[in-house]
This record gives structure tokens, sequence and C-alpha cells, in this order.
């Protein structure tokens, strides 16, 4: 509704032609007014209540809020307070906000695509089955907020445009008895089915994808590990989609190794050929992040033997060795055809075998990298490495202030969840985060804008060279071996532009007018791109 041009008055003031709006309401910061807001609520859960209200009331102010304060709001609408959306989604529904696709609409599958409101102009779609939420299992059809949360990433990390995101939740059920038993879940009220089933649903969805948002980028979102591995190898050359778990993990964690070992070898000498990588737990991450660095390797001209050999795997029944009957698919990769002694089950056992340069932590094990373990890693290395990635903090397998502690200050760090900087010794530390938020956005905005087919594993390792060599030299300086987030927009365009030109190199990218552009016009070009949200439009008519 258009009010006609608004009065000024003699002392400058806009006034607004209609009285619902408070005459000086225009002249105060609306952006200050939602964090008081938002710092009144006291739990996480209603702090994201709240957010998700301004959202659906005025997204331009939400996306605004957001980007100023990214500190504060992301581990609100991503881990760890969207574990709690999650597990209390059914309860806190408020509103539509997503793309439901059940196993009942089997057969049907692309009619009901067929109603979400954007159409045509979708592009990336965040696709999750509720299977295996953060550390939180198996949540059913409460697995929205997910899809959700990182879409918001996506919006706010590479400026994706709020109304091309598709939040996607395919309700299949759940084996979680207490959802099945609550009035108020909003699932379909049966178990997940057998892989036949799934595997034909999940065939018949992607078909019905493609068809329908041809332009878009599916990213799988915490599928149960197996699922993970097999619908990314099931689709990766035959759609545009990647997995962020396994793909984003390994290209975040990847790039902060990158640095890391840069760091150590500046200490030690030692080149990346004789780094010795133990991943203490061995699911769909620390597979994930294993074969992101090998593939590194043979990149840096080391055969596929010899980089592989430089990781060693731990799950919960010690060392991974080929031996071990029964071994699951995802781990035989990597299981060590080199030691036969009596299996190896304690980590200190583990280390002083392995005698690793770097230690990383996928295993949702809270406090695994005990004072010993952590001094043990100490005295083999001037500057160890130690990720503990496991997500939220309270499964972290150690905090910083005793990582740091327990080294004298010489550990190198990046964890999955925030830590503070820590004092010691007279000195301040600041931890990296190996937070995935700095890769994805980056790929999804490349793989978007050269309209690649597929996502080729050159596009996320290029990804993450891109991000390794994006620090500052203040952040060198200062020994990070992440940049900061606030320059989130900049790295994600640097990231794309790698990300495209990796897409030219392997012939995939359908939008071949970007070969003809310098990489300084296509970064400006990507940088154009971005979307910027703008509060100012929430009030067209003044
Ligand atoms: P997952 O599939 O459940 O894998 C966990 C792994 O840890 C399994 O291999 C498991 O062994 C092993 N494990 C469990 N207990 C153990 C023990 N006592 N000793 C040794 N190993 C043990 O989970 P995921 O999806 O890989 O995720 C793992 C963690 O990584 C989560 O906390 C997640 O939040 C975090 N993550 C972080 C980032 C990031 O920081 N950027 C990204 C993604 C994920 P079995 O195989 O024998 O069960
Ligand atoms: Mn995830």
């Amino acid at each position: 509704m258009s009010l006609g041009l608004p009065l000024v008055a003699t002392n400058g003031h806009v006034v607004p032609l209609t009285t619902r709006i408070p005459p000086y309401f225009l002249n105060t910061d609306h952006r200050q007014r939602c964090l008081a807001q938002l710092r009144s609520k006291h739990t996480g859960l209603e702090k994201y209540i709240y957010l998700n209200g301004l959202k659906e009331r005025d997204p331009n102010l939400f996306y605004e809020v957001l980007l100023g304060n990214m500190l504060e709001i992301i581990p609100i609408l991503y881990t760890p307070t969207v574990g709690d959306a999650c597990s209390n989604y059914s309860h806190i529904w408020r509103r539509p906000e997503g793309l439901y696709v059940s196993i009942e609409h089997k057969g049907h599958i692309r009619q009901v695509l067929h109603t979400w409101p954007t159409g045509l102009a979708s592009r990336i779609a965040v696709v999750t089955d509720g299977s295996r939420i953060l550390g939180l299992g198996d949540l059913g059809a409460n697995g929205l907020p997910i899809s959700i949360g990182k879409l918001d990433l996506y919006i706010a990390g590479a400026g994706i445009k709020p109304t091309s995101a598709v939040p996607i939740c395919l309700d299949l059920g759940t084996n979680t008895e207490k959802f099945l038993e609550d009035p108020l879940y909003i699932g379909v009220r049966r178990k997940r089915p057998a892989t036949a089933e799934m595997d034909e649903f999940m065939k018949e969805f992607m078909e019905a994808m493609k068809e329908t948002f041809p332009q878009l980028l599916v990213q799988f979102e915490d599928f149960s590990t197996d699922n993970a591995f097999r619908y990314l190898e099931m689709f990766k050359t035959q759609y545009r989609c990647f997995n962020d778990d396994i793909q984003g993990t390994g290209s975040v964690v990847l790039s902060g190794f990158l640095n890391s070992a840069r760091l150590a070898s500046s200490a030690t000498g030692t080149p990346l050929s004789e780094q010795r990588i133990l991943f203490f737990g061995a699911g769909s991450a620390g597979i994930g992040v294993a074969k992101q660095l090998t593939s590194f390797f043979t990149l840096q001209g080391m055969s596929e033997d010899e980089a592989r050999k430089r990781i060693y795997t731990v799950d919960s029944k010690g060392l991974i060795t080929a031996d071990r009957k029964g071994l699951q698919e995802h781990k035989i990769y990597f299981a060590r055809t080199d030691y036969d002694g009596p299996a190896l089950t304690s980590l200190i056992d583990i280390i002083q075998y392995v005698k690793p340069t770097a230690l990383l932590g996928l295993s949702t094990i809270r406090n695994a990298f005990t004072e010993d373990v952590v001094r043990l890693m100490a005295s083999l290395n001037a500057r160890p490495i130690i990720f503990p990635l496991s997500n939220p903090v309270s499964l972290c397998e150690v905090d910083y202030s005793d990582a740091i502690k327990w080294t004298n200050g010489t550990v190198i760090f990046a964890s999955g969840s925030p830590y503070k900087a820590v004092k010691f010794e007279g000195k301040v530390y600041e931890p990296g985060q190996g937070n995935n938020m700095y890769i994805f956005p980056g790929i999804g905005l490349g793989t978007i804008l050269s309209e690649a087919r597929h996502v080729t594993d050159a596009m996320v390792e290029q990804a993450s060279i891109a991000l390794a060599g994006s620090l500052t030299d203040e952040e060198e300086s200062s020994e990070l071996v992440y940049p900061r987030l606030a320059r989130i927009r900049d790295i994600s365009a640097n990231i794309a532009l790698a990300v495209i030109r990796a897409a030219q190199t392997d012939n995939v990218d359908e939008n071949v007018l970007f070969r003809n552009l310098t990489d300084e016009a296509l970064l400006d070009y990507i940088k154009a791109k971005q979307w910027q949200p703008c509060s100012a439009h929430s009030y067209p008519h003044l």
C-alpha cells in the first residue's frame, strides 16, 4: 500500500503519513532494539525463537543484525543452540518455513516439490533426513532447523539470496521411540525404511529435484554416516550436489592443517611429507577429513600409497587395522596393514606407537585428550598440532585453556566449537575455530555462479587452499590458523573464485562466460552478486 510522499517537518524530521508507525520510530536504531530484545531472553531456545520471529517479520533486518553480530548470533542459529531447536522442534513449531518431503509422498515427489513458492528461482537446497543431527542422533522430522540454520549461514557468509534458498527435511520416519510416542511429534509415525526402500526414495527425490529446480545445488546435511557416504558416491557425478559433513569438514580442516603445518615447520623444519596424522574418531567427519588430506598430499606429488600412509585412524575399538574382523566399509581405506601386534586400544599406547605430529579429534568424546595425552604430544613435538573438533563444546576432546597449559603454550590449536582467547603466563593466545562456515558458503556461491554440473573434488580442494591463503599479515603474525570470521564475505568471494576456476579446469562449468574474465574482473563480479540486506527496504512507502 503506497501512502504517498512523507512529510518533512521544518526540523528535518521525516513524518510518516500513517498512524501505525510511531512518529520517531524511523529515527531510532532498529538493530540495537533487536539486539536488546534478543539479549533479554534467558535461554538459547528463547533466543532462537525470537530470531525466528524476527526473520518472519523483517528478513532484511534479521540478516543485518546477523551480519553485524556473527560471533554472538551464529551459535544460536547454528551449533550449539540449533541442537536444542531441533530436539524441541515439534513443540516450538510456529509457522511453515521449509519443504517437507515424506516417505508417504513416494511416487509423487515431483508434485510436492512444485508447491515450493520460489520455484525456478531456487538455487540452493540444504537437505537433511534428520537421522544424525549434530551429535544428537535420530531426530526424525525435527531436523528441519539444521537446514534452515545452514542456509542462513550461506546467506550471511556468501550473500546467497534468501529467496533462492530451500530448506528441506526428508520425513522418513524415526527410530527414536520418544518421538513416536509424543502426541505433538510433527513427523510420520513409523520406523525408518530399509535400505532398498530408502534408495528408491532418494533416487526419485534427486531426479525430481533436478527436473523441478534445474539450477539448484543440493547440499546433504546430517545423514547417518553410512548413508552420507553412500548417497554422496551415488549422486556426486550425476547431480550438482555435495555433502558438507564429509567434504566441507574435510576442506576446512585441511585448510587449518596447512597453516598449522607451516607454523610447526617454521619451528621444526618437518616437511608436509613427514607429517603423521592421527585421527581419533573415524565417522563421516573423521574419514572425510582424512580423505581430503590424502587427496591434497597427492596433489603435492606424493603417491596415493605414500599419502595414505601419513594417516592413522582410531575408532571406539582402538587403532584401525586391516586384520580386524567386520570392519565397516568406510574404515577400510585407512586401515593399517603395517601393524601386526596386539590390538592397540588406549590412546596413550597408540600415540606412543604412531608418534603423531598432529592429533585430530572427531570422536564426540568429551575430554578424551587428557593431560597425559596432551603432555605426551608436547614431549614428541616442539609445536604439537591438536585439533579437538567434536561439537558442541560438551563433546569437545579438550578445552583450549588446558591445551595451552599442558603444552606450555606451544600447541597449535583449532576446535570445532568456539573458545575464548586464553591468557597464560602473561601472553594472550587465540584459538582457531575449524568452522565449516568458512568453506561451504564459498563452495555454494562458486558452484551456483559457474553453473557447475557437479561439485568436483578439485573444486573442494581449491576452496580449502584459497581459505588457507586468505590470512592477512596481522592474522599471520598473530599465529592464527583461520582468518577472523568478521571478514567472511570477502573470504567467501575469494573461495568462490577458486571454486569457479577449478570448475573450469575440470570442464564442468556451464557458464563459460567467466572463462574470459581476469581473476580481478571475476572477483568484482562475484562481489557484486553478493546479496546485501537493507532494512530500509522494510518500509518502502517512506
Ligand atoms: P560419527 O559418525 O558418530 O563418528 C564418531 C567416531 O568416533 C566413530 O568412528 C566412533 O567409533 C568414534 N568413537 C566413538 N567413541 C570413541 C572412543 N571412545 N574412542 C575412540 N573413538 C571413538 O560422528 P561424525 O559425524 O563423524 O562427527 C564426529 C564429531 O565431529 C561430531 O562431534 C561433530 O560435531 C564433529 N564435526 C565437527 C566439524 C567441524 O568442526 N568443522 C564438522 C563436522 C563434524 P565407532 O566407529 O567405532 O563407533
Ligand atoms: Mn552437519
